[in-house]
C-alpha cells in the first residue's frame, strides 16, 4: 500500500465493482456514503483464491446468522480470513442471499444487460489477474433481509443513513472485493443504486 492519500481511498461508482489486495492486519472501512446501498464484499486469500470467506462455514463457526463486532469470517476451509472490528449502521448484513446475477435480472423482467454483483465481481477480479473464480455467497454489508415468523424472508431497503460504515480487518494476505449492488427493480437499494467508498486505515 503506498502512502499516497488517493490510493487509500478507493471510490467505487454505482453499480460497479473494485477489489484491492490487503495484508494480513490491513484495515479498510466499508462506506455507504449516501445511504441505503448495499455493498456485496467477498474475501479470497492472496496465495490460493480457492478459499474464500464463505457465509456457510461462518454460521457453523459462529452459532449466528453474521458476525458481531470482534467476530470473524472463516473460509472455506474453516480459517478466519477477515474480522468485522467496528460496526457503525444499523447492523443489518445479509449473509442468506445470492449475488444478483443476469439471470436474477432475466428473471425480473429486465430485456438486455443489467450491471449485476456477479460480473462486477468477476471483472474486479480478473483486473488483478484471477480470471477464475468461485462465485462464493456474498457477505452483503448493509443488506437488510430478515427472518420472520414461518421462516419467510422479507426484503427491505438498506437502513444506513449517509457516512455509515463497517471496519474489516484482514486476518491473511487477500483480496477483497466489493461491489456496490445495481439492484434497481426491488427495495434493497432504496430504489436507486449508489456508491461505496473504501478506506485504506
Ligand atoms: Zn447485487
Amino acid at each position: 500500500m503506498t502512502e499516497d492519500a488517493d490510493a487509500r481511498r478507493i471510490e467505487i461508482p454505482a453499480r460497479e465493482g473494485r477489489a484491492v489486495r490487503l495484508a494480513a492486519g490491513d484495515r479498510v472501512r466499508v462506506v455507504d456514503p449516501e445511504g441505503e446501498q448495499v455493498a456485496d464484499t467477498w474475501a479470497f486469500r492472496a496465495d490460493d483464491v480457492s478459499e474464500y470467506a464463505s457465509a456457510s462455514h461462518t454460521r457453523a463457526f459462529l452459532d449466528r446468522l453474521f458476525p458481531l463486532p470482534g467476530e470473524p469470517f472463516v473460509t472455506n476451509r474453516r480459517r478466519p480470513i477477515l474480522t468485522l472490528e467496528d460496526d457503525r449502521s444499523p447492523g443489518r448484513h445479509d449473509m442468506l442471499i445470492a449475488a444478483c446475477d443476469p439471470s436474477r435480472y432475466e428473471g425480473l423482467g429486465v430485456e438486455g444487460w443489467h450491471a449485476s454483483c456477479q460480473e462486477n465481481l468477476q471483472l474486479a477480479m480478473a483486473e488483478l489477474g484471477h480470471e477464475d473464480i468461485e462465485i462464493p455467497q456474498p457477505i452483503n454489508l448493509f443488506m437488510d433481509i430478515p427472518v420472520l415468523e414461518g421462516d419467510r424472508l422479507a426484503w427491505r431497503a438498506a437502513g444506513t443513513k449517509p457516512g455509515d460504515h463497517v471496519v474489516l480487518r484482514a486476518e491473511v494476505d487477500l483480496v477483497l472485493a466489493v461491489s456496490a449492488c445495481p439492484q434497481d427493480i426491488i427495495v434493497i437499494n432504496g430504489g436507486s443504486p449508489g456508491p461505496i467508498v473504501l478506506e485504506l486505515l
